[in-house]
């Protein structure tokens, strides 16, 4: 590829004057060398492509009529090269001259003078362009800066982002053998262990079980977010799904009055069973959580009539600020609550969620008032849907 080579920075600007007149070629070009600019003049439309192959200038004066290529097809020449269309063009014409405007505009001119030149005209339009050039010339630089910061940041988060999920799922294997070794001394002290020591024994237990959970919990929300995690879809009765969350809480279920309103009918919904079951328990499982003992939690269902059934989980507790209703969806968005039933918190949670009903074409929403309660809701495709 041709080399052009582009204008010394930071020096006097060059201006390349174009004008098959020879007195006015000298009179701009005077004018413009006394005001201490580099001055190249050329008298036609071809020596012009010439010189800007030769040397990029930081500004053209272009006439319009002259003879063999007029301004005119000087300027798209210009304008259709990406290495030369930067450069500003402001046409010149003579006194006897009509400039077409529109014409002018259109093949990429930035200005116009007319003769007879007031020198101060022409000094004023030459200098607004090139510092009208030189900010953009900068702020190009910029964006190509920011831009190579925005893929190195980019490049580090992904690197970071592997490294962990790598450390998390060595970790699964060692915790799972933790809380094996830990099982079977329990079982193997049941009758020589004291019974101080026993609780001791679960409580380590029930610790490292919730560090297997946070790890899966985690593993499956970068599976999700990386659109790694197959559904395994098949036509399930939502209440059957709900019976199975909320069995998989265990006495959790009994910190609360929970209230099933189920309903007569059979609602079957497109899902993977072991996810929506997942979803359905840790919501109901929030609303435990972040819910008095004295309080109410209610679970309900509807088919909403648009080829998609809305699942309630209503409870009495906290709330939550409104600021706060999708950021708690986000990786690790928690908000400090008075009430909790437990002490484990993740924050990972509705992202598990958010992202589980999604990956079936689903939504995910809550309202809440502080002080009255939550209702969170899962819209999931009918049985029907495509
Ligand atoms: P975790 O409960 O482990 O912190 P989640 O992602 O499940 O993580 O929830 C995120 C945050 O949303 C919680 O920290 C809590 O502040 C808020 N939250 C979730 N469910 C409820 C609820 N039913 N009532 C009040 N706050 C809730």
């Amino acid at each position: 590829m041709e080399q052009i080579t582009p204008a010394p920075p930071e020096t006097t600007p060059d201006v390349l004057v174009v004008d098959d007149t020879p007195a006015n070629l000298q009179l701009l070009t005077g004018m413009l060398k006394k005001h201490g600019y580099r001055v190249r003049p050329v008298p036609s439309g071809r020596l012009a492509i010439q010189a800007v192959r030769k040397i990029k200038p930081d500004l053209i004066l272009l006439d319009i009529n002259m003879p063999d290529m007029n301004g005119y097809e000087v300027c798209e020449y210009f304008k259709a090269d990406a290495a030369l269309k930067d450069i500003p063009v402001i046409f010149i014409s003579a006194l006897d001259e009509t400039i077409d405007k529109i014409k002018a505009f259109s093949a990429g001119g930035v200005d116009y003078i007319t003769k007879p030149f007031q020198f101060n005209e022409v000094e004023a339009r030459v200098q607004t362009h090139l510092k009208l050039r030189g900010i953009q010339v900068e702020l190009e630089l910029r964006n190509s800066q920011l831009q190579t910061s925005f893929e190195e940041v980019k490049k580090l988060e992904e690197l970071q982002n592997n490294l962990t999920h790598m450390i998390i799922h060595d970790m699964r294997s060692p915790l799972l053998g933790v809380t094996g070794f830990l099982e079977i001394l329990a079982l193997k002290g049941g009758k020589t262990m004291t019974s101080n020591d026993l609780a001791i024994l679960s409580g380590a237990r029930s610790s490292a079980l919730v560090l297997v959970d946070m790890v899966n919990s985690l593993l499956d929300v970068c599976r999700l977010e990386q659109g790694q995690m197959p559904l395994n879809l098949g036509i399930l009765d939502l209440d059957v799904l709900i019976g199975n969350a909320l069995a998989s809480l265990g006495s959790l279920t009994g910190k609360v009055s929970l209230h099933y309103q189920k309903p007569t009918l059979a609602t079957l919904v497109k899902c993977d069973a072991n996810l929506i079951t997942r979803v359905i328990a840790n919501l109901v499982g929030n609303s435990i959580k972040y819910t008095p003992k004295d309080g109410q939690v209610t679970v309900s269902f509807e088919d909403i009539g648009d080829g998609t059934v809305k699942l309630w989980v209503s409870d009495t507790g906290s709330g939550i600020l409104h600021e706060y209703h999708q950021k708690i969806f986000d990786k690790f968005g928690q908000v400090k609550t008075q009430h909790s039933n437990t002490r484990y918190s993740t924050g990972l949670g509705l992202a598990f969620c958010k992202l589980a009903v999604e990956a079936h074409g689903g939504k995910i929403g809550v309202e809440s008032e502080i002080g009255k309660g939550s209702t969170f809701w899962i819209i999931l495709p009918h049985e029907g849907s495509p």
